[in-house]
Order: structure tokens, then sequence, then C-alpha cells
């Protein structure tokens, strides 16, 4: 199988890492592609949308032609799994903490409402312990960095994990979203139910 990680911003490098972890537990061979141009896009089982600043590869996306083939994929079935700054890519609703309803350029197939910033100044950067059982894992430890919130899951889209009463894991056909960082995790749980998906 042929993974590709969206490479603008944030962590390929921790994500790959991950994904071959997650590779050599469950016996998959793969390979791993960065993706920058729509032509990377071409014959990729699964995309990963990793974190970091959603604006700006909403922005970047779009400016090199990647928005639209990206969204038409995911329209079509590719497997995504979008962590953090890609679960808000992926929502169809995106508000701001403050600034309700700006808009911003995304890729909008989710059935999901996710309100970015949502911890606020104080709690930033947390970790916490989640209960993968939903995903077939164990409890395991999460990093959120100025990490939304998923705050509405609709239609075909389904809670997985929550924190405290706020999901942090969401599902909807092909498309996975965390508003964490799994690729900074203990566990490869996440990128292992990924791949299961991708397998499919
Ligand atoms: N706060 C970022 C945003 O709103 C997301 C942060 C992250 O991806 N770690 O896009």
């Amino acid at each position: 199988m042929k993974i590709g990680v969206l490479a603008y911003q944030g962590s390929f490098e921790e994500h790959a890492l991950q994904l071959k972890r997650a590779m050599s537990r469950l016996n998959f061979q793969g390979e791993i592609k960065p993706v920058k141009k729509s032509s990377d896009l071409k014959e990729l089982d699964g995309i990963i949308i990793p974190g970091g600043e959603s604006t700006t590869i909403g922005i970047v996306a779009q400016k090199l032609g990647v928005l639209s083939d990206l969204k038409a994929k995911i329209s079509e079935g590719l497997p995504v799994l979008g962590t953090c700054a890609g679960a808000i890519m992926l929502a169809k609703d995106v508000a701001d903490a403050k600034v309700l309803k700006k808009s911003q350029p995304l890729i909008g197939e989710m059935d999901i409402q996710v309100i970015r910033n949502y911890y606020g100044r104080q709690r930033e950067s947390f970790e916490a312990t989640l209960d993968f059982s939903a995903i077939g894992g164990e409890k395991g430890k999460a990093v959120f960095i100025r990490a939304p919130a998923i705050v509405k899951a609709w239609g075909d889209s389904r809670p997985l994990i929550t924190l405290q009463g706020i999901i942090v894991m969401a599902e909807e056909k092909n498309m996975l979203a965390t508003t964490f960082h799994p690729e900074l995790s203990d566990t490869s749980i996440v990128h292992e139910y990924f791949l299961k998906h991708v397998k499919r």
C-alpha cells in the first residue's frame, strides 16, 4: 500500500515513523510518500493530513491546486486521517473560538463541527490519557497542541473517542479525524486503525 502524508507543515517524519510502526505490527507492506503537488496524489491508497496551522495548510494547498483534487479524491472514497489541523480541514463546519465562522479554505467533506483552539491559552498544549478501546486499543497517551474540539457529529459521522465529554476522534466512512497528535503518542493504534481502513 502507498500512503501519502501532506507535507507542507507539521510532522511528516513523526507520521512516517508511526506509520512504519503500525505497518510492522499489522504485517502490512507499504511505502510512505510526502505529498506536495497534485501529481503526488496519484496511486495513493490513503492519505494523512497532519497538524499545523489549518489556515496556512488550506491556503498553500489551494494555491498549488491540491485542495480541490484532494477533496475530489476523498469524496470518491480515498481513506484519509486528519489530525488536529487536518481534522479542521476535513470538517464541514468550522468555527474559531474568537471569530465565529471566519472563512478559510477547507476540504469540508466530514459531517462534524469543529471549534479551533478550543482549549484556549491556559491549556494550549497538554497530555491526556485516552481510552482507545473503541478502536481496538488500550489506554494510551495523547498529545493536544492548540487543539480544536469536535463539538458535533451528525449524518454518517460518529464519535469514536471522547475526553471529558468532548469528541477527540470521529469517523465517517473513509474519513477519520483526531483533535490530538497520534504521531506523538506512545501507541500506534490510531495509525493501525487507519491502515485497516485502507486495506479494506
Ligand atoms: N490551532 C491550529 C489550527 O487552528 C491547529 C493546531 C495543530 O494542528 N496542532 O489550525
